[in-house]
């Protein structure tokens, strides 16, 4: 008997590059056309992937490792610093067809977190490694090592003084830059948004991948771990609802289990993509003050991008159509 073919998908990824008090008012011209470039960059890397006959996966980590490797956001390069005055970086993959999920998180010297992410899922006898175990498996995959140093930036560094100046606390990225640029007699921004990565993605074989990185919060707590390398909070993916990765103030989005909620509420109560997006977002966590936003594909296609902060770098490329950037509401 002849077997029903499956119906042809248009391979597509998003991205984002963290939620937060992102407003017209707090961004310079050069400053948005800078994130447009950027976003717009990244997105045409994993495009050309998928176009290629890619995997999702291999989308996503080019896609993320590309905005680590960009200063503008709070991942990779650029990560936001703890309160010691160190970098903590959080990072994780998951694989849409396997359930198959690789994470690391508090490495201090593995270039790309999301690499490191992949090789603990290649590796495949555990999910979630920390520390400096984390980086001799990273060592061992074959991946750069680099000093420390590598990830500070002098952007950061003054959002660090600003935010113990303030006694803020722990910042959320973008929310940290925009009332720390406030302090320092600059236009809000720059930390008080939240600036970690992540990439959701359909392939031509109608499997999906999530994956998500981060510096944390400005300030936070050494040995503080937020929701993105916690599986089924910040990153989630399964073929037979979604994959999502999110960005926002960490504990919350642990709290409700935020990704994992989008998918369990497509599987169990029969909601659309859009209908367990805002669910999670604009209810369960918006219900706990929790701020923030994520990116989302089903295995039809369809994306949803919601966020409940004033603005989210984010955007979204289908294979044969231009990429699209967005920032503010
Ligand atoms: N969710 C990240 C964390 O709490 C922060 C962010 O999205 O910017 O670590």
């Amino acid at each position: 008997m002849p077997q029903p073919s499956r119906p042809a998908v248009t391979p597509v990824i998003a991205i984002h590059g963290g939620a937060g008090t992102i407003t017209r008012a707090s961004l310079s011209p050069e400053q948005e056309r800078a994130y447009h470039a950027a976003l717009a960059q990244v997105l045409a890397a994993g495009q050309a992937v998928l176009a290629a006959g890619g995997s999702a996966m291999d989308a996503v980590c080019t896609a993320v490792q590309a905005l680590e490797d960009c200063p503008l956001f709070n991942a990779g390069h650029g990560a936001v610093f703890t309160a010691d005055a160190t970098h903590e970086l959080d990072a994780a993959v998951m694989d849409g067809q396997s359930l198959a999920a690789g994470a690391v998180a508090g490495v201090s010297t593995v270039k790309n977190p999301v690499q490191a992410a992949r090789a603990v899922l290649q590796d495949g006898q555990h999910v979630l490694m920390i520390g400096s175990a984390a980086e001799r498996l990273a060592a061992r995959a074959g991946l750069e090592l680099v000093a420390p140093g590598y990830f500070s930036t002098e952007a950061r560094r003054a959002q660090l003084t600003a935010a113990q100046a303030s006694a803020a606390g722990a910042v959320l990225d973008h929310d940290g830059a925009s009332q720390l640029a406030g302090l320092a007699g600059r236009p809000i921004d720059e930390g008080r948004k939240m600036g970690t990565v992540g990439a959701v993605a359909l392939d031509a074989q109608g499997h999906l991948a999530a994956a998500t990185s981060t510096g944390g919060l400005t300030n936070k707590r050494p040995g503080r771990v937020g929701d993105s390398p916690v599986i089924g909070a910040g990153t989630y993916a399964d073929d037979r609802s979604a994959a999502i990765s999110c960005t926002g103030h960490g504990e919350s989005f642990i709290r409700v289990a935020a990704a994992h909620d989008v998918c369990a509420r497509m599987a169990y109560g029969g909601a659309t993509l859009q209908q367990a997006c805002d669910a999670v977002v604009h209810g369960t966590l918006a219900a706990i003050g929790g701020t923030g936003g994520l990116i989302a594909v089903d295995a039809q296609g369809n994306v949803c991008l919601p966020f409940n902060t004033e603005g989210m770098y984010r955007g979204v490329a289908r294979v044969g159509q231009a990429p699209e950037t967005h920032i503010y509401r």
